[in-house]
């Protein structure tokens, strides 16, 4: 799960680490009285208008922008807010803005030479420890950055059991060529930032830029925060902080329906029980030409009621030429599963138009076999997985 830029800003506030401050709004009216708000908490004169969306770049796209003035404020939140901002981090159509961070500037003259740095910790899983990765190079596109100047990106691997240790914090410090006030300001930093990291379950932060001020002091200008869905769980006030509208539609309704759905590119919809079978399944699908337009697990109990849920998820993705059920019957029997195939086919009149390719397998397969045929309904049934898959490129061809 993703948080936005300022709910990522105060959950690493809330663990010490200091941030460009900020206040949200979602119309310009109230972005105005965020900004004198924030003028009297920091005596900031300029403010930043920076869109809240899921997605980075947003510099670039014209999604943050310097405001001098009151009014300055007012104008730019009406153009952000409501927009489609593009980035090239956004699907092509952008993303619909609802809400802007004012933010005070932390540029301001007479900092005059802020300096900008790259961090983030994240989970290394080739060595199965978190790794705080950091470069002088801030600012910027940090692939760009891995690209041309690679030896001016660090890492440190830091032991999940132990923590970071002080002689980590300063060598990060060290490295990033500071030294007196502004090094001890960086080791809070990063100690602070890795402990929000730890103690989140968060399997990634990162913050770019990461500014020192010309007086020395060290904060987050941005945040990006993905947190561990599977760890939320035991993060109640962090799980609703979760942005439905940012997220993929058809994915929320089928996380809904308790099915383990992922939307993908290619044609071919997958409806399979058990995870490795749908991995397998897509597999496949490729190696036979086609190109999967979802991974689908409806889990165990294949019933008429989930088969049909399953299907209506499906056809949401309108890519979607031709759908494979692929099932084993190994709990489930696979002639409840065809019967559940059939009632869902006729329960959903003619909202199915593409082409269904069934195959089932295991328990009691012949009989549904011998279900489907005789149904008669539009449905194609195969009892090999290659043959199943061949049979879905000849409905394409
Ligand atoms: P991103 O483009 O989505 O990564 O958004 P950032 O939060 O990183 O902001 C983009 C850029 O806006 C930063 O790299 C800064 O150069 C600029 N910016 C952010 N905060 C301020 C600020 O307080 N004052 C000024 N002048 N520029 C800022
Ligand atoms: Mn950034």
């Amino acid at each position: 799960m993703n948080l936005h830029e300022y709910q990522g800003k105060e959950l690493l506030n809330s663990f010490g680490v200091r941030i460009q401050r900020g206040i949200v709004a979602d119309n310009p009216k109230k972005a105005v009285e965020a900004a004198k708000q924030l003028a009297a908490e920091t005596g900031t004169g300029w403010w930043v208008v920076k869109a809240q969306i899921h997605a980075g770049g947003r510099g670039k796209g014209g999604g943050v922008k310097l405001a001098k003035s009151l009014d300055d404020v007012e104008t730019i939140s009406n153009d952000i807010i409501g927009m489609m901002l593009k980035t090239p981090q956004t699907p092509p159509q952008g993303k619909k803005v609802h809400k802007v961070l004012i933010a005070e500037d932390v540029y301001y003259p007479g900092n005059s030479e802020p300096e900008e740095y790259y961090m983030s910790v994240l989970l290394n899983r080739a060595t199965g420890k978190n790794m705080i990765m950091y470069s002088t190079e801030g600012g910027m596109d940090i692939e760009t950055v891995a690209e041309k100047t690679p030896h001016l990106i660090f890492t440190e691997e830091i032991d999940p059991l132990l923590g970071i240790q002080p002689f980590q914090a300063r060598k990060v410090a060290f490295n990033l060529g500071l030294s007196g006030v502004a090094l001890k300001e960086m080791i809070k930093f990063v100690t602070s930032l890795y402990t929000a990291f730890a103690k989140s379950d968060a399997s990634l932060f990162e913050i770019n830029p990461v500014l020192k001020t010309s007086d020395d002091k060290i904060l987050a200008v941005d945040s990006k925060v993905v947190l561990d869905d599977n760890a939320l769980y035991r993060h109640k006030d962090l799980a609703e902080l979760r942005d439905l509208r940012e997220e993929n539609e058809i994915e929320v309704e089928a996380n809904a329906a308790g099915l383990n759905y992922v939307d993908l590119d290619g044609n071919v919809g997958c409806m399979v029980n058990g995870a490795g079978l749908a991995m397998s399944t897509m597999d496949l699908i490729k190696q036979s030409g086609g190109e999967p337009a979802n991974f689908l697990d409806v889990g165990g109990t294949a019933d008429a009621k989930r088969v049909e849920t399953a299907f209506r998820i499906i056809l949401k993705d309108t890519n979607v030429k031709a759908i494979l059920v692929n099932i084993f019957g190994g709990i489930v029997r696979c002639d409840r599963v065809a019967q559940g195939v059939i009632d869902a086919y006729k329960n959903m009149g003619d909202a199915i138009k593409v082409p269904i390719i069934v195959r089932l397998q295991g328990t009691n397969a012949i009989e549904a076999k011998e279900l489907i045929d005789a149904s008669g309904l539009d449905v194609i049934s195969a009892t090999e997985f290659q043959e199943a898959a061949d049979k879905v490129q000849e409905v394409l061809a």
